[in-house]
């Protein structure tokens, strides 16, 4: 992509120097180790555009490799025809020309690209990636062995942070929810308060351990319309299911009292740990789920009552900017960050990097974020994207007299590296 304005190369050239920090991950091993051309372009997010335009049994047919490329191409050229121009089909042209020399997206490329698919198993290659795409550091969130995490064993990809994931936490719906997240700490619990506690323990482990903030991606399977229950109500539930381990509540209707009431109690120790927490708002990878329990402006309540945390709100809340807008503009502890949303939808970023800059304070926007399991293929034509669309919305605003060049390159370093670097107190 390119900007209109004057200004524009002389910024997207100064964006490409200044480091990142990738916000957000889930780059759990060193992988892949790709072995299919059809799989290496399409799997990963560009995958819910094809389904999207695709049958369900056309679908199916694109991932089983079983069948020849020759007889998968036809549903993958239909398809590509009808979705090559999405922020997601952006990330795969950028990975063909990149990594395989192709401009465009042929049988015959398919077949070029066999023999010689990247390995990112191999760490020099992973990490050689990210050292291209200049990215400083990763919060990652990899649902990891929670034992290693308390013995300081595990291992962690190149240049990561971790993140502490949440949602297991309060997603709890019988007994033996409970007892598999107090495991790593070798405790068996029988009551809220013995469970509360446990899991203060193991946060506090994990902030040993090094992570940098909470996460939580409730969105995907229940409202962010928290409600402020009593414990009464949420420890009824509690001890329904604890009393006898062959009942099970169901999630979210039946457990949301006691799934409310935890998200507060662990707010509220993400303040005592003086930890922010990462939230997952709008849009949903893969399709067929639900827009409107994702947006931020639910949350509302809870970025009230917990005003000593600090929220860092995800995915510029696609596609409900105003909303996210509002929010960091009025709450002093909500910030807004855009990762993955730079490849969900480009213009929107571009629209709204600009919006933000004329409406909210710009030391509160965190400007990058992967968001992918492992590919860093597809992390570097993501930061490449993020970066172009950065440049693109702030040269526009220097072309109009919004600000100088000297400001927008100050604005444009915060948004990349220093307002993450600060809010997440990774000391780089
Ligand atoms: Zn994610």
């Amino acid at each position: 992509m390119k900007g209109q304005a004057k200004c524009y190369e002389e910024l997207r050239e100064y964006c490409e120097t200044v480091p990142l920090v990738d916000c957000h991950d889930h780059s759990v091993n060193l992988e892949p180790k790709y072995k299919d051309p059809i799989l290496a372009l399409k799997s990963g997010y560009f995958n819910s555009d094809i389904h999207s335009v695709t049958s369900e049994d056309d679908f199916r047919k694109l991932d089983n490799t079983d069948l020849s490329l020759e007889k998968r191409w036809p549903i993958l050229e239909k398809a590509w025809k009808k979705t090559c121009h999405t922020g997601y089909a952006q990330v795969t042209r950028r990975v063909l020309k990149k990594f395989y020399g192709e401009d465009e997206l042929t049988l015959a490329a398919l077949k070029r690209m066999q023999g010689r698919l990247l390995d990112l198993s191999d760490e020099k290659t992973f990490d050689g990636i990210l050292e291209e795409a200049n990215i400083a550091v990763r919060l990652e969130d990899v649902w990891p062995n929670v034992g290693k995490v308390i013995r300081g064993t595990l291992k962690l990809t190149p240049r990561s942070r971790l993140v502490i994931s949440l949602p297991r936490y309060h997603k709890i719906c019988n007994y033996e929810d409970v007892q598999a997240n107090v495991a790593p700490l070798g405790n068996i619990v029988d009551s809220l308060d013995a469970y509360l506690e446990t899991c203060r323990e193991i946060f506090k482990a994990h902030k040993k351990f090094g992570a940098v903030a909470f996460k939580d991606q409730s969105a995907y399977d229940r409202t962010l319309d928290y409600g402020n229950p009593t414990r009464t109500e949420a420890e009824t539930i509690f001890n329904w299911f604890m009393e006898d381990p062959r009942r099970k509540a169901a999630y979210p209707n039946q457990t949301k009292p006691l799934d409310d009431y935890l998200f507060h109690e662990f707010m509220r120790m993400a303040r005592d740990l003086n930890l922010p927490v990462q939230i997952h708002t709008g849009h949903m990878a893969g399709i067929r789920n639900d827009i409107v329990k994702a947006n931020a402006i639910l949350l509302t309540k809870v970025i009230e009552l917990h005003r000593d945390v600090r929220f860092d709100l995800f995915h510029a809340n696609w596609p409900y900017s105003g909303e996210l807008l509002f929010l960091c503009k009025n709450y002093p502890n909500v910030t807004i960050d855009f990762c993955w949303a730079n490849i969900i939808d480009p213009v929107y970023c571009q629209n709204m990097f600009k919006q933000a800059l004329s409406c909210v304070p710009h030391g509160k926007i965190h400007g990058y974020g992967s968001d992918f399991v492992g590919c860093v293929d597809r992390t570097w034509a993501h930061a490449q994207i993020a970066r172009e669309n950065i440049a693109i919305a702030l040269s526009d605003m220097v072309d109009i007299d919004y600000l100088s060049l000297d400001e927008a390159k100050e604005v444009a370093h915060r948004w990349l590296f220093t307002n993450a670097n600060n809010f997440y107190r990774l000391g780089l």
